[in-house]
């Protein structure tokens, strides 16, 4: 599958010119003018796998835009390359502050920054494969860190939850029953039930809040992490 590049540039001509150059690369491109499209274009679906920023966008910076890519959980696994005018501050870009991956300075060929996107996307993979999130919608889950987020908002589940949902998500479309579950999420501990595989999902689907209906109930069978929600 190739990758997909949202290219941020307000001015036409250029933005025209990097997304034929990408294109003839293989890559796919998506294309917004400013910073507000920036935003849609990397929360829409499919979501790019990098972003080419430009620093000077008439409705807000791009130093701005790369800052709320990295502070919202479905945009923060994007790559972003910033791409800076002579002069401009690129220490601040490139620092912790910002959060982008790399930058090129304009005037810059099409070579260069071709084998930058390209050393990018590499770095970001090999750290996603160790990280190994998984999501649906709008929901991310970091099995290492066990973390979840339903959108921005980190999800306050206990292991045991976590582990379950972690169970369901990574299953989903295929009804699991309570003994599978017991099996699976609690190890068939002595002494636990399928009654209390019903209370942790009740209490899941709480936490849950708005994504609660992700989790379907199978009559007299067990559940199922549904794939038509939302
Ligand atoms: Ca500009």
């Amino acid at each position: 599958m190739s990758a997909l590049v949202l290219i941020v540039e307000d001015e036409r001509d250029i933005a025209a010119t990097l997304s034929y150059n990408l294109q003839r690369e293989g890559y796919t491109t998506r294309l917004a003018a400013n910073g507000t499209e920036a935003l849609e274009g990397a929360n829409r679906e499919p979501r790019p796998d990098l972003v080419l920023l430009d620093l000077m966008l008439p409705d807000m910076a791009g130093t701005e835009v790369c800052r709320r890519l990295r502070s919202t959980a479905s945009t923060r696994e994007i790559a972003v390359i910033m791409v800076t005018a002579k002069g401009e501050e690129i220490d601040r870009v490139v620092g912790f502050e910002v959060g982008a991956d790399d930058y090129v300075v304009k005037p810059f060929s099409v070579r260069e920054l071709l084998l930058r996107i390209r050393a990018v996307l590499r770095r970001r993979q090999k750290s996603e494969v160790a990280r190994e999130r998984i999501r649906f919608q709008e929901l991310q889950l970091d099995e290492a860190a066990h973390q979840a987020w339903l959108g921005e908002e980190e999800l306050a589940l206990t292991a045991l939850e976590f582990r379950l949902l972690h169970t369901l998500l990574s299953r989903k479309g295929r009804v699991q029953t309570r003994d599978t579950l017991l099996e699976d999420v609690w190890n068939m501990d002595p002494g636990v039930t399928t009654r209390t595989v019903d209370k942790h999902v009740q209490r899941l689907r709480q936490k849950l809040g708005a994504a609660a209906n992700y989790i379907e109930t199978i009559r007299g069978v067990g559940y199922r992490f549904s794939t038509t929600q939302g």
